[in-house]
């Protein structure tokens, strides 16, 4: 698919901006899997879209190394602060259902998409980690940091902002394409 269909699909799917995505600048880094490690969101060894489940940083690589192109979607919220927790999960939540109604569409026009999503895998409404197998492992999503990736290094290497202010959020996936 070339980029301006994907872009008019992104735009036409709710997302605020899109960029075309150049796979050579990704950049898989241990730190952020060893970030994964420290366990903030409590996602670690629970969710099997997460590391260590998701596979290890060396078979992220191989399996995003087959890959060209792709696209940035990002969905841009306002806030009142940085405590404003209700705005932020209220664009999370925008950002997540835009982002799996693009998955849907995608896979059925390029069934080898690979999306990489924000945030852990909420296709169940729990996940059936870490004692049993995935439901839905064709619909499994992992996140840019689940597969090392710093997300404000890939916006900025592809020219799209990461930051717009203090009173503004923005959440960012990407799909990678053969
Ligand atoms: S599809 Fe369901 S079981 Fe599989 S990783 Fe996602 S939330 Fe977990």
């Amino acid at each position: 698919m070339e980029y301006k269909e994907l872009e008019k699909l992104a735009l036409d799917t709710g997302f605020s901006y899109a960029a075309e995505l150049d796979a050579s600048t990704l950049e898989l880094r241990q730190e952020v899997r060893d970030m994964c490690g420290a366990n903030t969101c409590g996602m670690y060894g629970r969710n099997l879209a997460c590391p260590p489940a998701c596979g290890t940083l060396e078979e992220c690589r191989k399996q995003v190394e087959g890959y060209g192109h792709g696209i940035i979607v990002q969905t841009v919220g306002d806030v009142e602060d940085s405590m404003d927790f209700e705005g932020m999960v209220e664009t999370e939540q925008r950002h997540k259902k835009y982002f799996y109604e693009m998955t849907e569409k995608l896979r059925k026009a390029c069934p080898d998409v690979l999306p990489l999503g924000s945030g852990c895998c909420t296709i169940c409404k729990e996940c059936a980690g870490p004692g049993a197998q995935c439901r839905f492992p064709e619909k499994r999503i992992s996140s840019l940091e689940a597969y090392g990736i710093v997300v404000s290094d890939l916006c900025s290497r592809n020219g799209m902002k990461y930051y717009y202010g203090p009173q503004k959020i923005a959440y960012t996936s990407c799909f990678l394409l053969k």
